[in-house]
């Protein structure tokens, strides 16, 4: 092994961002690029293919150059990426054929009621452990594959290739077509308990195999990259809810994380068994290393951050989402105000895509700082309903959560989600948990470190929250909680 440094690349919904990290887990070199939303009409979202390629080279380029380092510096080179987002390019020339469909597309809705309808849900959340929905790739893929004249015939001769935004970063860095077990386990497409692409399923959906990239396992030395000048292997390929997991060294089964952003994604490690949920959670391939796969129960908060942003721009109750905690801080409790942000339906484990949103609680005394406050623990209320599913689906308690991303900045927040939980909060000091995970990964592959234990003795915490309430304030606190989601309910 040659090299003192892993790069991260971390390509997300917004951002394509590259840092390097040396061998204590420490950030040398960070860069960062928006990438532009495209929105060709109401509740469709793509991304151009080229954008995503470019900004994740240049972002690459900039933190070696911030940090002064050449090829032969960094042992390897690990990728993050958003999941679900489904591309189709050219085998031979490599030129997309469409935009990048946006996990967040909602075109396919339509397919997927129709598939449901045909009663076909059971069978596609037994196999592949997620819930027939317009997110995944599999019927977002059958769509590029109905709408570009040829396409199907051409991906049946093998002249095309699909792949989710890891797929088409490696081709682009190595030539090769191939993706891991945790993106393809978003697919809709992929068997999660024999780990193979599903013919049934492929047949259902209208997908030729020959599409298909080849599924290694996370840690894998894919091939050699000379896009930076000289030789580095690239050596994972990883789901960005899966990589902030590993990031944050939840290895063991029970160990847990939130990550909150504008939602929030709760992870569970489950071990090498798949945990099939009875709340509509999802199940999810967390990582392969080696011949061990091991998976993972997720549940997300639709509208987590996102309140505040709401609190900012449409009510203009604060200044910044910083300033949430100072205000919220200068009243000991929300005065019995309740706020449910149902703006998107809730998810797990109500799944009432039509229900909206609501205050309650209202007297004359609430004031301004009750409102931020109740709109901070609707964060924590929401992310607490998630534990207790994975609780009951798993049989196990969840000892301590892990946290991770923008609001996890949010004392008060953590604190409050500490109390209502009753179990410690720990927040690490690293938050770069996405891209750290990749680092690990693709360092693993390539021997920069000699196995879990170390990445283990690496993570830090900054701070942990102990729970301060008693079991009378809690039971008060969830049930006032569970009341007013059964209002937003009705
Ligand atoms: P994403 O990766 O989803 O873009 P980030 O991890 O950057 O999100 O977190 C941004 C979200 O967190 C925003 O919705 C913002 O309102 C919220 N946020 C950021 N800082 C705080 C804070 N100190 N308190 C509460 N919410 C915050």
């Amino acid at each position: 092994m040659s090299g003192r440094y892993v790069l991260a690349l971390d390509q997300g919904t917004t951002s394509s961002r590259s840092i390097l990290f040396d061998v204590g887990g420490r950030i040398v070199a960070t860069a960062q690029r928006e990438i532009r939303p495209i929105y060709p009409q109401a509740g469709w979202v793509e991304h151009d293919p080229v954008e995503i390629w470019n900004t994740q080279r240049d972002t690459a380029m900039e933190a070696m150059d911030l940090a002064g380092v050449v090829p032969n510096d960094i042992a390897a080179v690990g990728i993050a990426n958003q999941r679900e987002t489904t591309l189709l390019w050219d085998r031979r020339t490599g030129e997309p054929l469409h935009n990048a469909i946006v996990w967040q597309c909602r075109r396919t809705a339509p397919l997927c009621e129709q598939l449901r309808a045909d009663g076909l849900e059971s069978l596609f959340r037994e196999r592949t452990g997620l819930v027939l929905d317009a997110y995944f790739s599999g019927t977002k893929l059958r769509w590029l594959l109905e709408h570009i004249d040829g396409a199907r015939e051409r991906a049946a001769r093998g002249e095309l290739c699909f792949g989710t935004v890891d797929s088409w970063l490696l081709y682009r860095l190595t030539g090769h077509h191939a993706t891991d077990l945790s993106n393809a386990s978003r697919t809709l497409m992929f068997n999660i308990h024999d780990r193979v692409w599903d013919p049934e399923l492929l047949d259902i959906l209208g997908i030729p195999s020959e599409v298909l990239p080849e599924v290694c396992p996370t840690s894998h030395v894919y091939g050699n990259t000379a896009t930076f000048g000289g030789d580095i292997p690239v050596a994972s390929l990883v789901g960005d809810q899966q990589a902030a997991l590993f990031g944050q060294a939840a290895f063991t089964p029970g160990d847990s994380k939130n990550t909150y952003g504008t939602g929030c994604f709760l992870l569970m490690n489950t071990g090498t068994t798949p945990v099939m949920s009875r709340h509509g959670l999802l199940t999810t391939i967390a990582w392969g290393l080696g011949d061990r796969v091991e998976y993972a129960l997720e549940g997300s908060v639709f509208v987590g951050g996102a309140v505040i942003q709401w609190l900012r721009d449409e009510l203009g109750l604060i200044p910044s989402a910083g300033e949430s905690a100072t205000i919220a801080a200068t009243v000991p409790d929300t005065h019995g105000v309740y706020i449910v942000p149902a703006f998107v339906g809730l998810g797990a484990p109500h799944w009432a895509m039509k229900a909206s949103g609501i205050i309650t609680g209202l007297t004359r005394g609430a004031n301004r700082a009750h409102i931020v406050r109740a709109a901070l623990e609707s964060i924590a209320y929401q992310s607490a309903d998630l534990v207790r599913c994975m609780a009951s689906d798993t049989g196990a308690a969840i000892r301590l959560l892990r946290v991770d991303g923008g609001a996890a900045a949010n004392n008060l927040l953590m604190q409050h989600q500490a109390d209502i939980l009753d179990i410690p909060v720990s927040r690490g000091k690293i938050l770069e948990t996405t891209a750290l995970g990749a680092a690990y990964l693709a360092g693993l592959a390539v021997d920069f470190w000699s196995g879990q234990e170390a990445l283990r003795d690496i993570w830090r915490e900054d701070r942990r929250f102990v729970p301060k309430w008693d079991e009378k304030q809690r039971e008060t606190g969830v049930k006032a909680w569970g009341e007013a989601v059964r209002k937003a309910l009705l």
